[in-house]
């Protein structure tokens, strides 16, 4: 199935000149989620994944269902000023100003094995700082799972640095 065909592409927004990939219209379609998350979850079955964290929002969505399928738990990595208890925080560079991204200080168990999930990898400082927070509160990073990469903008390139080998189902210039 081509994935490509689920996912809209919606111009100028959210401001002129961005191509914004819009991927409510692949989870409303049945059999492409279906297709999406099985294809997400195919290269990490043997990785010994024992948690699946996913970023605010999308990756909530995706990642609760690849941890479903993992048979294992989920950690939401939020927007600052979101969690309800104690929680660890990592502040990343946006293209103008900063953001924050926390989890619970309680969300990892040292050393355990933990998957990445996001809908897009685009400059990959979202991907950075979740890594680095995870990582923090004593994760063993194995991969990060995207729906969609934009290779042009180099964040997939940017991860692997970092030792966390990525994997992504359809890639737009
Ligand atoms: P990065 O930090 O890699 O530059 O941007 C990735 C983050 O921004 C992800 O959390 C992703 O959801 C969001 N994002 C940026 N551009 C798009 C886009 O075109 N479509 C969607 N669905 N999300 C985007």
């Amino acid at each position: 199935m081509d994935l490509k065909s689920a996912i809209r592409t919606i111009p100028d927004y959210p401001k002129p000149g961005i191509m914004f990939r819009d991927v409510t219209t692949l989870i409303g379609d049945a059999r492409a989620f279906r297709v999406a998350v099985d294809r997400m979850v195919q290269p990490w079955a043997g990785a010994k994944i024992d948690r699946v964290a996913g970023t605010e929002a999308r990756g909530f969505i995706l990642g609760g269902a690849v941890a479903h399928q993992l048979s294992v738990g989920f950690t939401p990595v939020r927007k600052r000023g979101k969690l309800p208890h104690r929680t660890l925080i990592e502040e990343y560079e946006l293209e103008y100003g900063q953001d924050a991204i926390e989890i619970h200080v309680d969300a990892i168990q040292e050393n355990d094995r933990v998957l990445l999930v996001d809908d897009l990898i685009a400059t990959g400082g979202t991907a950075e700082a979740s890594i680095r927070l995870l990582q923090r509160a004593g994760a063993t990073v194995v991969g990060a799972a995207f729906v969609i990469d934009l290779p042009d903008l180099g964040g997939a390139k940017r991860i692997e640095a970092m030792g966390v080998p990525v994997s992504s189902l359809v890639q737009y210039e």
